[in-house]
């Protein structure tokens, strides 16, 4: 049987692809190398799922994804963030929006969006082939004439989707399969880089400070002394550095840079400048001046975080607060406002939520997702050079680029 439309992987952008073009009344087989569809999608979210994010009005949505977004522009256009809010609701799933736009089924389980894309696929008369793992693709005149699987299989369409993801989490199936055929195909690949991924430090100091999670941080990346970017939220140290969303999201930029040498400035009290947290410490110790120093720091930071800074400004735990010097307190001061580690190297893609790099987004039309290499190849998701910040913008990306590859390939004529 020859299907007018193959779609290569069952990740988000393949099963919205797919859907798409069926629902379009093209015949569509979805190929998937799993017994199961959408087993990254599962684990998003910490299994909730967060599917989009609203924080930012759709014209300067672009922006968030870095000097790469305008290729988002036509995509989003067609499925957005809100569009994608309708898509999910008129399937039945109750959505709600959290802190920072981020949104999430009510039910958060990310299961219930799986469903609800698999009701699509059954709805939009897609055969769905689990266990078929694509191994190759033949390719004639500029045109993909078949699929060849693992198992020897053949499978022959008019078009071809390919959406097969990066290399984040490979256990989850995308191992970068896709790389290697589109780079025979003739496409280039921007280099695949972990990103959205644990930092880790030098220094083995941060050992101390293991399981501190802390909900109100800023912290710079610094390289030659200047700060490249800063950013604010919520950071969990680590046995060996820094996770949570504003390391993960710091981890973009530093994979850019390795392996040059880096610096993170934390600064525990981004409310106050300072001279601010100067007067506060000094308001603090007139207020209670035959305090313990290591009593006053106890009140004010948490335990790990306490001891830590204690043993760091060299200041005796027992001396009374109105007898800290001057240089002490502006020891203090430092170390809570200027807290540095110097980087390492990110988490491996292991444990990179997703992968930047990717194929060339030059060698592909905005306004279709089609190649412009292979005649009748299209392609959707991750595996574009692509990737946002964490919050609901990697899902996004599949969505909308998905959505658009299964309308245009259904609609043109090639
Ligand atoms: C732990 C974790 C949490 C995340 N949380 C969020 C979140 O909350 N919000 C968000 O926006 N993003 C999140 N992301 C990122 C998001 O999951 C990805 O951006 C998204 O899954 C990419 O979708 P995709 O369809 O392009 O690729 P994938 O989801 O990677 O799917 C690709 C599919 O192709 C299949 N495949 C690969 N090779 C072959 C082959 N040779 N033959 C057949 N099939 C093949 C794979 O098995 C896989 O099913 C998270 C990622 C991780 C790892």
């Amino acid at each position: 049987m020859k299907y007018d439309i193959a779609v290569i992987g069952g990740g988000p952008a393949g099963m919205m692809a797919a859907g798409r073009a069926g629902e379009l009344r093209a015949s569509v087989v979805l190929l998937e190398k799993n017994n199961k569809l959408g087993i990254k999608l599962l684990m998003t979210g910490g299994g909730r799922c967060n599917i989009t994010n609203q924080a930012i009005e759709s014209k300067s949505l672009v922006d968030i994804y870095g000097k790469n977004g305008k290729f988002l522009f036509s995509a989003l256009s067609g499925l957005g963030v809100s569009e994608v809010i309708d898509f999910f609701q008129a399937r039945g799933v109750k959505i709600k929006t959290e802190q920072n736009g981020r949104v999430f089924p009510v039910s958060n389980s990310a299961n219930d969006i799986l469903k609800c894309l698999k009701r699509y696929l059954v709805d939009s008369g897609v055969e769905v082939r689990l266990n078929s793992a694509v191994k190759e693709l033949i390719v004639k005149n500029k045109k993909i004439e078949k699929i060849i699987l693992t198992n020897g299989e053949e499978i022959l369409a008019d078009k071809y989707i390919i959406c097969v993801g990066g290399k984040s989490y490979p256990a989850s199936g995308s191992a970068g399969d896709g790389y290697a055929w589109l780079k025979k195909l003739g496409h280039e690949i921007v280099s695949p880089l972990p990103a959205l991924a644990p930092i880790i430090v030098k220094n083995k100091i941060v050992r101390e400070l293991e399981g501190l999670s802390l909900k109100n941080v800023e912290v710079a990346l610094l390289k030659d002394n200047e700060k490249i970017i800063t950013a604010r939220g919520e950071m969990i140290f680590t046995s060996n550095g820094l996770s949570g969303p504003l390391s993960l999201n710091l981890s973009r930029e530093i994979g850019r840079l390795l392996p040059q040498k880096m610096l993170l400035r934390i600064d525990f009290y981004p409310d106050h400048s300072r001279s601010e947290l100067e007067e506060k410490v000094l308001a603090d110790f007139r207020a209670d001046n035959n305090k313990a120093f290591k009593n006053y720091l106890g009140k004010l930071l948490s335990p790990k975080l306490s001891a830590l800074i204690l043993k760091l400004s060299g200041i005796n735990p027992a001396k009374q607060v109105n007898s800290v010097s001057r240089e002490e307190r502006k020891k203090l001061i430092e170390l809570l406002k200027g807290f540095d580690l110097e980087v390492a190297r990110t988490a491996g893609f292991d444990q990179a939520m997703v992968t930047s790099g990717g194929v060339k987004l030059s060698e592909i039309d905005p306004k279709t997702m089609k190649s412009k290499l292979i005649n009748n190849l299209y392609l959707a998701g991750e595996i574009l050079d692509l990737d946002g910040p964490t919050g609901g913008y990697n899902l996004q990306i599949c969505w909308s680029t998905g959505y658009r590859a299964g309308e245009s390939v259904a609609t043109s004529s090639v």
